[in-house]
């Protein structure tokens, strides 16, 4: 068997399934081990082992250990997961069974259990009823099953386990398995149904109580029902609840907390058998409210079926094919997403899609447990250990055709998969920032190929390099330009900064977002501002032209280190004096920037008293609920004004707002980034499309420094493909992705000295072992990280840029086959390849 142990190892290793150890105890038949969790000795203990084949040929001389145990009755991972486990173990560099136990649902040992039955047809069996009146055959014949941990007593009871083999035998008995964990709780609610139509209550009437009487009233005179008050007002809520609700069912919770009467009137109905009950699952938003149903649109726009007419034909015919969905904010993506869906459902294939973000799993939730109910999983973090299990176990066991989840559901153990969609593909909350260091989205395409399948990545901000793919003929390009229903992209106005500010109070806000904000306010209308507070304080600024304190051969901004007096570049360890001068004007007048939420929540407070301010940043967002809960309240129209950093940029649908104001544009201009001005142009303009998605205009008030810097002004007026050739411009020379490929060489420990040396002494054996290369490569630092300090460990880093894969993946190894030697003390290395977060 080649099985990947659960310890840092790069290597599958060799064990021996033993003669002792049946694969299938309880079956006739083999069944494959592939897939399956197995107790193997490795050194002096027992680690989890996940075996990933079974016919190998060992090489070498090894005795072959046995496994010591085989944990899973069933697999809990696909066998077609095993090459994309085997790619990333490679391309991260980064072990394998590391691999699997991330990809795993995490704090949790998902393992198979036992349960014994009573076969329903034997419930009379007379020599099952003549055992003795033990408390287990009591609890088979009344409950018609016994938990895990009574079959496994009985089981191992000498008293009686020749009996209940005999009576499996004699197939009154069955033991059943699943794929279950301790603490998985039942999701399923009681729920209620109509068992005959009912007329539509009329509403119109003035006294409540009068409202019940009537529809009692009109229940009698249209159907000839004869009921009790309590049984009509029940009736009435119901038909309340059956016109929101998904399948036509009404949850027992919602129903008595409209109506506390209804348990009896339910006991009533019942009996007059116009309700009936049963037992289901019933989706609950996080906040453990019902979803909303969203009806699919009547007609799709014509870019939606120029979309999809390319889409459904290469789902139905197979095969990789992947495409980049430009589509502008509101143009309708969601929908394309969902006849996506349908196409492959109804190819019998499954569907995985991808979010960078819980709060936007949920809202895609909504749209596709309207159209496809039950079918759906929701895979996140944010779920309890218990609940993801039992998310995971619906999509292995093929009972779920479609799991949406953020960046780890790519991991998910759907069968026959045919669809990949990746949502907001250019967004940074796709990739991980610990541990193993992958980004979904591009996991995404690597499952696609591997599978045959087809992937769906859109954006109305695709990322360069998403986009340059497209351009190179690697993606096929889809788009849609226009919002829907003629909708247009708000207007966006930029206030320049610069221009002094007239006497009386400094502001953050400028008159005319100001007054903008006032009316909006007293026109009842939602607005949304942004503070971008990304490279908080940590930048210099010129204060006469704004123009923050570059490298000198890097695209990047220098970061200010208080301590040393210094301006530093984090590529390349460039650095000057702070007391430096202004490049592009030659000012001294050169200051630290930022400012927080906080305050600016504060001052609109303060502005307009009467008005309902929230504020979304990542304090705020802490309490998960307490986040989801300012998203509904905003879409729900609660909150006029709405204060926050880029969280409340990323797709949301907010259909009240129509201002959307940017404190300050440029704070992202200035991190050290060379994706600085991609990311500044994608956050305006995703935040921008925050406005006017319902029925009035939106508008969009813009507070910068830099009105001239492309990412602003091509923001300005919607211009994404000028941006692209623009940032495909920049980074021919010096040369960044697209262009090359990075990788981050992380350096950290306690003490300052050996991280320093480490780095050091990495970059410079890195220098040495490139020194032949005739292909494009270079060796930037080593130099402190911009954050250089975290937890009381120091950070640096070496950055490898490789016009080639093969050159870039040769040092990641020669410098891990060699850390021993390269790294002092007890610091540690950490590869993070296409690095996202450059601090
Ligand atoms: P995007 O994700 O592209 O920003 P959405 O998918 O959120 O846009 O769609 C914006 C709005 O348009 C939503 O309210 C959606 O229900 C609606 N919509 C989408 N397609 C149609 C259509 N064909 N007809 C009518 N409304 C539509
Ligand atoms: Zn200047
Ligand atoms: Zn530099």
């Amino acid at each position: 068997m080649e099985i990947a142990v659960a310890a840092p190892i790069d290597q599958t290793l060799t064990y021996r399934l033993p003669v002792k150890i049946s694969a299938n105890p309880d079956g006739d038949g083999t069944i494959s081990l592939i897939g399956r969790r197995v107790l193997v000795p490795l050194g002096g203990r027992k680690v989890t082992g996940y075996v990933l084949a079974e016919d190998v040929v060992a090489s070498g001389e090894f005795k072959i250990r046995d496994i010591a145990e085989v944990l899973d009755v069933k697999p809990v991972f696909p066998c077609s997961l095993i090459a994309l486990f085997r790619w990333i173990s490679n391309y991260y560099h980064y072990p394998i069974g590391e691999v699997i136990r991330a990809a795993l649902p995490a704090g949790m040992s998902p393992r198979s259990v036992r349960c014994l039955e009573l076969v329903d047809s034997a419930r009379e069996d007379e020599r099952f009823l003549s055992l003795p009146d033990e408390k287990w055959r009591i609890t088979l014949q009344e409950k018609g099953s016994l938990s895990a941990a009574a079959t496994k007593e009985l089981l191992a009871s000498k008293v009686w386990k020749k009996t209940i083999q005999q009576f499996i035998k004699l197939g009154v008995l069955r033991l059943c398995e699943s794929v279950t964990s301790d603490g998985v709780k039942e999701k399923m609610e009681v729920c209620y149904r109509l068992q005959h139509w009912l007329p539509q209550p009329s509403v119109d009437l003035p006294d409540e109580s009068e409202i019940f009487q009537h529809y009692r009233r009109q229940l009698d005179a249209e159907l000839g029902l004869e009921l009790k008050l309590s049984e009509a007002k029940t009736l009435y809520y119901m038909k309340g609840l059956e016109e929101k609700s998904v399948d036509g069912t009404s949850p027992r919770k919602e129903l008595l907390e409209l109506y506390a009467g209804a348990a009896k009137g339910i006991c009533d109905l019942k009996e007059k058998r116009l309700v009936t009950e049963q037992k289901k699952r019933v989706f609950r938003s996080p906040l453990g409210e019902r979803l909303e149903f969203f009806p699919a649109p009547t007609e799709l726009t014509d870019e939606q079926n120029v979309a999809l007419a390319e889409i459904v034909p290469a789902i139905e015919q197979g095969g990789y094919t992947p495409f980049l969905l430009h589509g502008v904010t509101g143009s309708g993506k969601t929908e394309v997403y969902l006849q996506a869906t349908a196409a492959a459902l109804r190819q019998g294939k499954s569907v995985l899609v991808i979010v960078p973000e819980i709060a936007l799993a949920t809202q895609l939730e909504a749209h596709f447990v309207s159209r496809f109910g039950e079918q759906v999983v929701l895979l996140h973090s944010g779920l309890s250990a218990s609940e993801r299990f039992d998310q995971w176990s619906l999509a292995m066991s093929g009972e779920a055709k479609i799991v949406i989840g953020a960046r780890s559901a790519i991991f998910a153990p759907l069968n026959d998969l045919g669809l990949i969609v990746v949502d907001e593909e250019h967004d940074a909350g796709l990739k991980q920032d610990d541990s193993l260091r992958y980004n979904g989205r591009d996991l995404a395409v690597v499952r696609a190929k591997q599978q045959g399948i087809v992937v769906l990545l859109a954006s109305a901000t695709p990322s360069v390099v998403s986009y340059h793919n497209a351009l190179c003929g690697k993606y096929r390009l889809l788009t849609m330009d226009n919002r829907v229903g003629n909708r247009s992209l708000p207007k966006v106005t930029l206030i320049d900064l610069r221009k002094q500010q007239s006497s009386g109070k400094r502001s953050l806000f400028r008159p005319q977002l100001r007054k903008a904000l006032e009316e909006n306010f007293i026109a009842g209308r939602q607005s949304v501002i942004l503070i971008n507070r990304r490279g908080f304080s940590s930048n210099v600024l010129c204060q006469e032209c704004g123009t923050p304190v570059q490298c000198r051969d890097c695209h990047v901004t220098l970061t200010l280190h208080r301590s040393t007096q210094q301006l530093l570049c984090h590529y390349c360890g460039y650095s000057v004096h702070e007391k430096t001068v202004c490049e592009s004007c030659g000012s001294m007048q050169l200051v630290p920037v930022g400012f927080g939420t906080e305050r600016v929540e504060t001052e609109l407070q303060e502005m307009l008293p009467l008005a309902r301010v929230a504020r979304l940043d990542t304090d705020t967002a802490k309490d998960r609920k307490a986040f989801l809960q300012t998203l509904k309240l905003m879409r729900g129209g609660e909150i006029d004004i709405l204060v926050g950093t880029q969280m409340v940029a990323k797709g949301h649908h907010f259909p009240g707002v129509t201002l959307v104001g940017v404190v300050w544009a440029d704070g992202g201009l200035a991190i050290p980034d060379y994706r600085a001005a991609e990311k500044t142009f994608q956050l305006i303009t995703q935040v921008t499309g925050r406005a006017g998605r319902g029925d009035s205009p939106g508008e969009v008030y813009i507070q910068t420094m830099r009105p001239e810097h492309y990412a602003i002004s091509l923001a300005r007026t919607h211009s994404y493909r000028h941006l692209v050739e623009k940032e495909l411009e920049l980074r021919k020379n010096p040369a960044f992705p697209p262009f090359v490929r990075l990788v981050a060489i992380h350096i950290q420990g306690e003490s300052e000295q050996d991280v320093e040396r480490s780095a050091s002494r990495i970059a410079a054996a890195c220098r040495a072992a490139v020194k032949e290369k005739k292909s494009f490569v270079e060796i930037l630092g080593p130099a402190p990280s911009p954050i250089d300090r975290v937890k009381k460990n120091y950070r640096w880093q070496v950055m490898i840029k490789a016009a080639s894969i093969e050159i870039l993946d040769a040092l990641c190894s020669y410098v891990r086959q060699n850390q021993q030697e390269l790294v002092s003390g007890r610091c540690k290395v950490m590869l993070d390849k296409d690095p996202e977060n450059m601090m």
